[in-house]
């Protein structure tokens, strides 16, 4: 058995599994797919120290970050089933989609989680050409041009309202007949002139032209009319799932998004198990967020095993 077996292999696993590591514990890391997001990540600007670096050398870096310490890297290896140890101090097992199981002292989850797509024509084709997730990423590569969010809750109104001070158009498109955002954040959007916003509009296809988005086709869903809109990004902003599907029916507690609920230090409710990253409900999901969330759960495991009898 490990005494650390960290699941998920992104930013916050690989932050994980290093501090586990350099405490001198057995570290295990099992991932689907070793770098996680950052495979989907082109450009990077905003990891502080690293002034531009792009998603698959970053998830090579920290691949032979991770080989220069005794850590066990078990990739393409896929979750599907934990059962928590019965007491504090016991074994925890997690299963694998080929059969494979293993045992750890101490846990940690750092499964990450997916932007949810539109799944319209062009969505995919134009992704990282003008189809953008992250505001705070790419925000400033549309600096002065017209651009569209969509999605109407809180996280979209929110991009609409930071992505307006960078860009020079935003609208923002909401499917349902009203935005479901918190009514603080609609007044201050309905407050900025360079933004339009379009309810019950459904999108229908990202059009674009030489590689590179030009527009979108949105339909009024109460009047069947469809326009075409000129512009050069999209920004999808309609959920981020969490990778947890796997962890439902165990006792572990999940927040009503699915994400795994911890605490300041990276504990969930389970003795011995702790979640960093996109998967947790800490809020602002970054790089650099999930490397410190990944760090300190591997820290408070180094507490967890340093005061808890194996049993
Ligand atoms: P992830 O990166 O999602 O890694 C999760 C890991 O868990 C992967 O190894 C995955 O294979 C594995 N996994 C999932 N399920 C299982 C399972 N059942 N069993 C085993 N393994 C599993 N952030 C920035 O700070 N700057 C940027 O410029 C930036 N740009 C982005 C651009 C795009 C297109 C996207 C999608 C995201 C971007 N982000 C950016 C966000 C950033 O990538 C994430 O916040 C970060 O990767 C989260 O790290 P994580 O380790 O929590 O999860």
């Amino acid at each position: 058995a490990f005494e650390v077996l960290v699941i998920g292999g992104g930013p916050a696993g690989a932050g994980a599994s290093i501090y586990t590591a350099r405490k001198g514990f057995s570290t295990g890391i099992a991932a689907e797919r070793f770098g996680g997001q950052l495979h989907d990540t082109l450009g990077i600007e905003n990891l502080p120290g690293t002034p531009y670096t792009e998603g698959p050398k970053l998830a090579g870096e920290l691949e032979r970050h991770v080989g220069e310490y005794d850590i066990d890297l078990m990739n393409l290896a896929r979750a599907v089933k934990l059962v928590p140890a019965r007491e504090e101090g016991g074994l925890h097992t997690v299963e694998f989609g080929n059969g494979g199981k293993l045992r750890t002292r101490s846990l940690i989850l750092s499964t990450g989680a997916r932007w949810r797509n539109l799944g319209v024509p062009g969505e995919a084709e134009y992704r990282n050409k003008g189809v953008a997730y992250c505001p705070h990423c790419d925000g400033p590569l549309f600096k002065g041009k017209r651009i569209a969010v969509i999605g109407g809750g809180n996280s979209g109104v929110e991009a609409a309202i930071d992505l307006a001070k960078i860009v020079g158009h935003v609208t923002l498109i909401e499917y349902d007949d009203k935005l479901r955002a918190d009514e603080v954040l609609q007044k201050k959007l309905r407050s900025l002139s360079n933004v339009e916003i379009v309810t019950s509009g459904q999108t229908t296809e990202v059009t674009g032209n030489a590689g590179k988005v030009d527009g979108l086709k949105v339909k009024d869903r109460k009047s069947d009319n469809e326009r075409h809109i000129e512009l050069e990004g999209v920004f999808v902003q309609i959920g981020l799932v969490p990778n947890t599907e796997w962890l439902e029916g165990s006792s572990l507690q999940l927040s009503k998004h699915g994400e795994i609920v911890t605490d300041e230090e990276g504990r969930t409710n389970l003795p011995g198990i702790f979640a960093a990253g996109d998967v947790t409900t800490v809020p602002y999901k970054q790089i650099v967020v999930a490397m410190g969330e990944g760090s300190k759960a591997g820290l408070s495991a180094f507490d967890y095993l340093i005061r808890t009898e194996p049993v």
